[in-house]
């Protein structure tokens, strides 16, 4: 069994539900959830957008390989509702991006793991470091609290439920 950690979110509509929806169809679909962290609330990264977006970790346990997980995520996404926009960074109704796949490192067309843009994303590391704090990151080596405590980015951050 691989243990998987997975950054959710959205900024659209009821987006405490669709979180919750998020986590019964990854449950579901995916594996059994064993980690959450808080729910954080975050500022749009990238573009701009008056609705704030609230983020999650999840880590789960499951027997399915990379691209089969990122095949049950995609279908979880386009089920629950995301519109793709063209633009890479817009309002969206669920976002499920793999983080980490125990200690793998992954580098395909569809698939890179860790998602390669972690370290420059305090709505990411923030929920992970508080998930695991020692978990120790395959490609720089470093834990991912201390990936946290460099991260260089200042954008708006907080707890929005524990
Ligand atoms: P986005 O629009 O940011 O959700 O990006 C989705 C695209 O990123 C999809 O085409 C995926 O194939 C690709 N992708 C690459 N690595 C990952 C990852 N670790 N987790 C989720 N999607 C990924």
């Amino acid at each position: 069994m691989a243990k998987v950690y997975f950054l959710i979110g959205g900024n659209l509509g009821n987006r405490e539900q669709i979180l919750q929806n998020t986590l019964n169809a990854l449950n579901k679909d995916v594996g059994k959830v064993l980690k959450l962290s808080a729910l954080y609330e975050t500022e749009p990264w990238g573009f701009e957008h008056e609705q704030s977006f609230l983020n999650q970790v999840v880590m789960i346990e499951t027997d399915l390989m990379p691209e089969n997980v990122l095949n049950r995520t995609q279908k979880i996404e386009k089920d629950l509702g995301r519109i793709r926009k063209k633009n890479r960074y817009s309002e969206r109704t669920i976002d499920i991006d793999i983080l980490l796949y125990d200690d793998l490192i992954v580098n395909t067309e569809r698939l890179e793991i860790p998602h390669p843009r972690m370290a420059e994303r305090m709505f990411a590391l923030a929920p992970l470091a508080e998930v695991a704090p020692e978990f120790i990151h395959p490609v720089n080596g470093k834990t991912l609290l201390e990936m946290k405590n460099s991260c260089p980015d200042t954008s708006g951050v907080s707890i929005f439920k524990a």
